[in-house]
């Protein structure tokens, strides 16, 4: 895949970049040992400024960045301004918690036979990031901010269609202050992850994105025994049962299937309803999916952009049709309009069954699946019934309900009433081939540190 910025909403190309050659790959990782043995010296309170003018930074030229950010992957204006500023947030949050998170932790020194036990949290060093483009700095600062406020330093290896924020995030923490060395973007092809990987200086890996590349950056950080965290991809189940605020169900399930241009690991894919409510979920969510307006990603009217690349739209077409060519329905939606972009409607398709692809593979685009279960037992057998295990949604007003689908939904989270989302406050990861490991609260901040057992007899 070429570094380069395509506009999805013309199919233009705007800018291309070559790739940094081996040499330059290899200073970088120089210049990051460098910016480790500076940055692990400095304080809390140096990193928390840092990191602070870095959200300062981000809050400013929010609108710039929001711009790049539609003009490289299509997302609305409006979800681009508000990535900006959750990321903000979210660099708030750690440089106002890291310390808190990382503090020494006294154990019973007594029943270890010592004067003095605890656990100490001291960062590994370099971490490679491989990152995708849905959210383009929003998985970026999920990793950075944690990350940089522990003392590690950051070498990012963003996805090849979105070079440009690539960039404006290597600068923005050199312009915040940070320590030369302590976050770079390096523009390279995926070919030379292995080269950073296998690197004896780069001490571990973070990768956000699809299955087979977390496979294959799994299988190097095995061979390497680096510690790595995968965030892949997800099919999640959203669950509605009779006693459910149909309504706000429908309303959210609209928006937990579309945001980002359908493109969320954590969107809602499959929706499993029960048969005594699915009838009137199916008319209200329909209507509600056919009402969403489809345009320029700029404008303030409009709900859903272009897909990002034109393979990610024929990967949904290919989805859709072989549902359709086995017998499904789709009563919205379902032909892509015959004009410049990468453009997929909002689409609902029904009547599916096991041997559809749709049944098992994740849908990135705005399709959802409607499924009708008669049981809660059959409800939690569909929701289940994939590889992924990423978040998932069960709506019921039923308080005995709502506490079995928090046990027995098999995902990294369950959220009740609501759609999966993510806070800095709550870890956030899956199970499954969803991936292992977690990022943000304090588990996050602690992944990527020694946790180091310190007995003084
Ligand atoms: P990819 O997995 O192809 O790309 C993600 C990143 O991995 C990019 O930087 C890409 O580089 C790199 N990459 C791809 N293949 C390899 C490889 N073999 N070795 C090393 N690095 C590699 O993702 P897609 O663009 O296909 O994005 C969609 C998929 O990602 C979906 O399945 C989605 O669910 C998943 N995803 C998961 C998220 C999560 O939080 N769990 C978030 C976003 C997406 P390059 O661009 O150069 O190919």
């Amino acid at each position: 895949m070429s570094i380069a910025t395509i506009n999805p909403a013309t199919g233009q190309l705007l800018k291309s970049f070559d790739p940094l050659p081996d040499n330059q790959v290899d200073a970088a990782i120089a210049r990051a040992v460098d910016g480790f043995a500076a940055l692990r010296r400095t304080t809390f309170a140096q990193r928390a400024g840092w990191l602070t003018r870095a959200a300062d930074l981000l809050d400013a030229e929010r609108d710039d960045i929001g711009r790049l950010m539609t003009t490289e992957m299509g997302k609305t204006y409006a979800s681009a301004k508000a990535e900006a500023a959750k990321c903000a947030a979210a660099c708030r949050f750690y440089a106002a918690n890291a310390e808190r998170f990382l503090a020494d932790e006294p154990a019973d020194a007594a029943a270890v036979g010592a004067t003095k036990a605890y656990v100490r949290y001291q960062p590994l060093g370099p971490v490679l990031a491989v990152m995708p483009w849905n959210f383009p700095l929003w998985q970026v600062l999920r990793f950075a901010a944690p990350a940089l406020m522990a003392g590690n330093v950051g070498l990012l290896k963003h996805a090849s269609n979105v070079p440009q924020t690539a960039l404006y995030l290597d600068e923005l923490f050199r312009r915040a202050g940070f320590p030369a060395g302590s976050f770079q973007t390096l523009l390279i092809g995926s070919k030379t992850v292995d080269r950073i990987l296998t690197d004896p200086r780069v001490r571990a890996a973070t990768l956000t994105g699809s299955e087979g590349a977390g496979r294959a950056v799994g299988r190097t950080a095995g061979q390497e025994l680096k510690k790595v965290v995968l965030e892949l991809g997800g099919s999640d189940p959203f669950v509605v049962m009779p006693s459910a605020d149909l309504d706000r169900a429908a309303e959210t399930a609209t928006t937990a299937r579309c945001q980002n241009n359908g493109q969320s690991c954590i969107a809602a894919k499959r929706f499993i309803v029960h048969t005594d409510v699915y009838d009137a979920f199916a008319e209200a969510f329909v209507a509600r999916m056919s009402a969403l307006r489809v345009g320029d990603p700029m404008a303030a009217d409009t709900d859903v952009g272009p897909l990002a690349t034109e393979q990610g739209r024929a990967d949904v077409e290919e989805l859709v049709a072989d549902a359709v060519a086995q017998g499904a329905w789709v009563p919205c939606g379902g032909q892509q309009p015959d004009e410049a972009g990468w453009w997929y409607p909002p689409t609902v398709v029904t009547e599916l069954t096991p041997q559809m692809r749709m049944w098992s593979e994740e849908v990135f685009g705005p399709v959802a699946g409607l499924y009708r279960v008669s049981s809660y037992e059959e409800a939690i057998e569909v929701a289940n019934g994939t590889s992924f295990g990423l978040g998932s949604n069960a709506w019921t007003r039923d308080p005995e309900e709502q506490e079995r689908f928090a046990t027995d939904l098999d995902a990294g989270s369950v959220f009740v009433n609501g759609m999966t989302t993510s806070f800095p406050e709550l870890p956030f990861g899956g199970v499954k081939n969803s991936g292992h490991g977690r990022e943000l609260s304090a588990l996050g901040i602690r992944e990527f540190c020694n946790i180091k057992t310190v007995w003084v007899g």
